[in-house]
């Protein structure tokens, strides 16, 4: 994804950022074979010397699987959003959700501030232009760059990319920022994730009441250049609110596997919903529709 598309992404992950991602945190420890604590699944010995070399002296490391969490926080606060935010998301993620991991290690910079994240961007990716203040995934050099002081509800949505892009690779850009923009706010119980309405709502009311709404199967026709036009904002709020549809039916995994098992049939994913609510496109889009307009922020 571009870092223009991205930047778009997180710039509009604004007025409402968990700590933590939500009110009820799960705390029941991971297996040892998975656990999160200072364990690299990947070598990242020298990547780590590397950094170090690089970076100055007050950042630090923490090890945790399929990421190298790299921050200028105390060690404390980064092991803390290591292991509350990443750890607790990566264990609802892989329970009956997402299969295929990472095959590669994955670097997260949490910076403590706007000035070092910026800084930094810079100085180790050239990155200063259309930079987001909340921070970015960059796919091609495997890292994650956040100004987590802006909150970790942005470290969830780029964390749900930096898995799908594994599990589901075709996943198209509608559900993919679906899914990221719905975990920004979100929680975690019994091993499940959930999304909670956020700061996104408004703006899809809003549509729908002044008729500037399109309709679900325009949304899941998309290709990636509309999707991140100009007019994303709203996009990225019906896309949000429909996977939320889907999980306030209880059908949202079902329908994110079903989609990835038989993308090649339907790369839309229209068939898929109406398979799944026993309804054509048009009657899900007039439901869909009364549910929002029932939602309170
Ligand atoms: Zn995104």
């Amino acid at each position: 994804m571009k870092l223009k598309h991205l930047n778009i992404a997180i710039g509009l992950s604004m007025s409402v950022i968990f700590l933590f991602c939500g009110t009820k945190q799960n705390n029941v420890p991971l297996k040892s074979s998975e656990s999160s604590k200072d364990t690299c699944y990947f070598t990242c010995d020298s990547l780590q010397s590397a950094l170090k070399e690089t970076l100055s002296s007050d950042f630090c490391f923490v090890k945790s699987g399929y990421f190298l969490v790299v921050s200028n926080l105390s060690q404390s606060e980064a092991k803390g959003l290591s292991e509350n935010s990443i750890g607790s998301a990566l264990k609802c993620f892989y329970n009956d959700y997402f299969i295929a991991k990472p095959t590669e290690l994955v670097t997260v910079f949490l910076f403590k501030d706007d000035t070092s994240y910026r800084f930094w961007a810079d100085k180790l990716y050239g990155d200063k232009d259309d930079l987001s203040r909340f921070g970015y995934y960059k796919p091609s050099k495997k890292v994650m760059l956040m100004n987590i002081a802006t909150g970790s509800g942005t470290l969830i949505h780029e964390l749900t990319h930096s898995l799908v892009r594994y599990d589901f690779p075709d996943i198209p850009s509608w559900f993919n920022e679906g899914l990221g923009s719905l975990y920004e706010r979100c929680s975690f119980e019994n091993n499940e994730i959930k999304g909670h309405v956020n700061w996104r709502l408004p703006a899809l009311v809003e549509a729908i009441r002044k008729n500037q709404y399109s309709s679900i199967k325009t949304l899941m026709s998309t290709d990636d250049e509309t999707f991140y036009s100009d007019e994303s904002a709203l996009n990225y709020s019906q896309a949000r609110y429909f996977c939320m549809y889907l999980q306030d039916k209880g059908l949202l995994k079902k329908y994110y596997k079903t989609f990835r098992d038989n993308f090649s049939s339907d790369n839309t994913g229209i068939s898929f919903a109406e398979e799944l609510l026993s309804s054509n496109i048009v009657s899900i889009d007039t439901e869909y529709k009364s549910w929002v307009l029932t939602l309170k922020q």
